[in-house]
Order: C-alpha cells, then structure tokens, then sequence
C-alpha cells in the first residue's frame, strides 16, 4: 500500500493511550493538574469504582476564559515553552498531553472559575479531539476547577473490557497512587469517595484533613489509623558539594558541577519496623514527584535489614535534588525519572541513613551499664 502519513486525528488516537495508559494515569494527571493549579483542597469522587464517572474537585486558580479554546490541545501546557525550560519544570505536568489524551480515551466536561471570573462558572465540554465544542456560563459558589471524566476507554474496547474485569483491583491501585500526594501535600485537604450508582450510597474511602499546620505524620494517621505514625523518626539530611561531571548540552565537554541532594521524610526507628506489609507503607519522591523505584528501596531495605533483620521500614522519602541532574521526560507518563550518576546518590542515602540508624541506637540506653 506504499508509505503513507497517518491520519492527524488517528495518530492522537494512537499517541493517547500511552498517555493515559490506565484508571492510576486518568487520577495521577487530574490530581497533578489541581497540585499544579495551587489547590489547597482535592476531592475525588468515583461513581462505580470509575466505571460510570471520576469527578475531581479542585479550589485551585482555575482556568481563565482566554485559555478555553487551548486547555485540550495537543502540547498546549501553561507550563512549558522551549526545551530547555523542561531542565528546570517543577510542576507536575510540563507536556501537555494529559487532558488532550483524556478526550480521546474517554468523554470530559469541566466546569472552572477564576478569581477574575468569580462568581461565574464557565461549563465546557470537549470533543474527542479536544476541540471545545461547548461553552456555557452559571453562578458558582467558590473559584476552582471540577474536572468530571466519564466514558473511561470506551474508544479503547479492549482496554475498557480489562478494566470493567478488574475494577476492584485497578481502584485498589489507584487510590494507592492518590496516597502518594496525600503524603506528600499533607497541607491539602484530599477526599477520596465512591458512590455506588445503584443504591446512590456514598463512602468515604480516604481523607486527609489538610490544614497549614498538618504534617506528612498527620496524614500517616489519617492514612493508615492511629497507629500510622508509630516508631517513625524524622529522616532531614543534607549533602553539599558533591562532585559530579555533567554534560550540561550535547557537544560541550563535561564540566563538574556541585550536587546538593537533600533527604526529608520519616523512616521506622530500627526498633519499631512492620512484617512484609511495611511494604504497602514504603513511598518515595523526587523532587515531590512520586516515582516507582525498586531499585531506591532496595537500598532503603538493605540499610534497615542490617539493623533489624527480621522487619521492614514503612519510609516516606523525598529526595531533593537540582533539577538539573534529571530527566523527568522518560516516559509519556512520566513514571519514570533518569538521575544523572544515580549510583552516587545510592551511596549517599546509604551512609546517611546509616549514620542516622547508628545516632539512633546510641540513644537506647545499655542494660548492662
Ligand atoms: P500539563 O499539565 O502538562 O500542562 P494538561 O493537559 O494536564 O497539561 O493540562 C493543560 C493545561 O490546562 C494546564 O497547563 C493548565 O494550564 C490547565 N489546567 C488543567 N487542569 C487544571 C486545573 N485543575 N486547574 C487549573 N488549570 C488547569
Ligand atoms: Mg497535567
């Protein structure tokens, strides 16, 4: 049939579902869009587990009428400019492709107000290519955003099938997911609730209570119950001036550069650690953004194994680190970060938590003596 260039609309259609890849990315972005919008408050509420709708309630900056036409577009980001704006991103999203993606794979309304517009609402609905289609103004009540995504994969039937077959389980997972920025916001108030569409019954499923004074140990408790915080210590290290040659752009020579990284976050005393399910409760970040790293916690398990040899470290851990030294644009769904020398960084949280765990045990006072 000779070489031809796929059609624009089916290459979206193509590109989408590497984007949105499942319910987890769908939550991850809509969540990341509020965090990236200032909102002090984010409630999710799922109908059927997702299957019906996922409504996400923001009180964040909203969206100004200006902007209407380009929220859906394709890399159309108010975050982002040029390549090497992408060295320095410390929002969440940067590509664009979230909510374009979303239209594509499932249908979205969003309802937003600014302070400018304040008190009136905008609705908007989109079009599978992420063309606004339909604009209607209302009186609301509080600025903010309300992102409501229903038809989740019908475009995608096979996609829709898995997801119908495994719904209690890819909710289980994404709620995990929507943990990960409770933990690491504990200053926002997140609610999580699913309504089921038969009886009409709603449940709170997790909360967070998110004042200005809440710390990632409130949330523990509010995550995990009472006990949630038990035996953990507060992990803040700092480590300047570490060599590390960078090829700052392609053709320079490598110049060395200094790294500071720094550690914050809470680990189980070697004393008080869980049996194997310590490793539902074992959640780091970089830089604030949740990533998937076994190989992190491989380390964080080896230190602690050395020190109790018989449990694991529920551990909340945000690696601090310059921008620079990353590459947040992996993947279309940003779940994985490339750190440049990531060994050095390896060793380094292993001798510090080392020496964190030994000061520990000094504190415990000898029987004997
Ligand atoms: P990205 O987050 O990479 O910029 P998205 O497709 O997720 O791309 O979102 C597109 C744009 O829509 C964002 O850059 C932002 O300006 C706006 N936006 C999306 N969600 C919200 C929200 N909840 N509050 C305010 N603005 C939002
Ligand atoms: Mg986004």
């Amino acid at each position: 049939m000779g070489i031809k260039n796929i059609q624009s609309t089916d290459i979206h259609r193509i590109t989408s579902g590497q984007v949105i890849v499942d319910l987890v990315s769908i939550v991850k972005e809509l969540v990341e869009n509020s965090l990236d919008a200032n909102s002090n408050t984010i409630d999710i509420t799922f109908r059927d587990y997702g299957l019906d709708t996922i409504e996400f309630s923001d009180d964040g900056d909203g969206i100004d009428e200006d902007d209407f036409e380009n929220i859906c577009a394709k890399n159309f980001t108010s975050k982002l400019e040029t390549f090497e704006d992408l060295s320095e991103v410390e929002t969440l999203g940067f590509r664009g492709e979230a909510l374009s993606s979303l239209c594509s794979v499932a249908k979205i309304v969003i309802q937003t107000c600014t302070a400018k517009s304040y008190p009136k609402r905008s609705d908007l609905i989109f079009s599978p290519t992420g063309a606004l289609i339909s604009k209607k103004k209302n009186v609301t009540g509080r600025k903010g955003t309300t992102v409501v995504v229903s038809n989740i994969f019908q475009s995608l039937p096979v996609r829709r099938k898995n997801l119908e077959k495994n719904i209690r389980r890819e909710f289980n997972k994404t709620v995990n997911a929507v943990i990960n920025y409770m933990l690491i916001h504990p200053n926002v108030r997140f609610s999580v609730n699913n309504i089921n569409s038969k009886t009409k019954k709603k449940t709170l499923v997790l909360g967070t209570q998110g004042t200005s004074k809440s710390t990632i140990l409130d949330s523990m408790i509010s995550i995990f119950g009472t006990n949630g915080a038990y035996g953990l210590v507060p992990v803040d290290i700092e480590v300047q001036d570490l060599e590390m040659k960078l090829k700052l752009h392609i053709g320079e020579f490598p110049v060395t550069q200094k790294l500071n990284i720094k550690f914050a976050g809470y680990i189980s005393n070697s004393s008080f650690g869980l049996g194997r399910s310590a490793s539902d409760r074992q959640y780091v970040f970089i830089n604030g953004r949740p990533i998937s790293s076994k190989k992190f916690l491989k380390t964080i398990n080896e230190v602690y194994k050395s020190y109790n040899h018989v449990q694991y470290p529920v551990v909340v851990l945000n690696i601090i680190i310059d921008t620079k030294f990353l590459d947040v644009n992996v993947t279309p769904d940003k779940r994985t970060i490339l750190i440049h020398n990531e060994n050095i960084v390896h060793d380094v949280l292993k001798d510090e938590l080392s020496k964190l765990f030994d000061s520990l045990q000094n504190l415990i006072p000898k029987n004997e003596e």
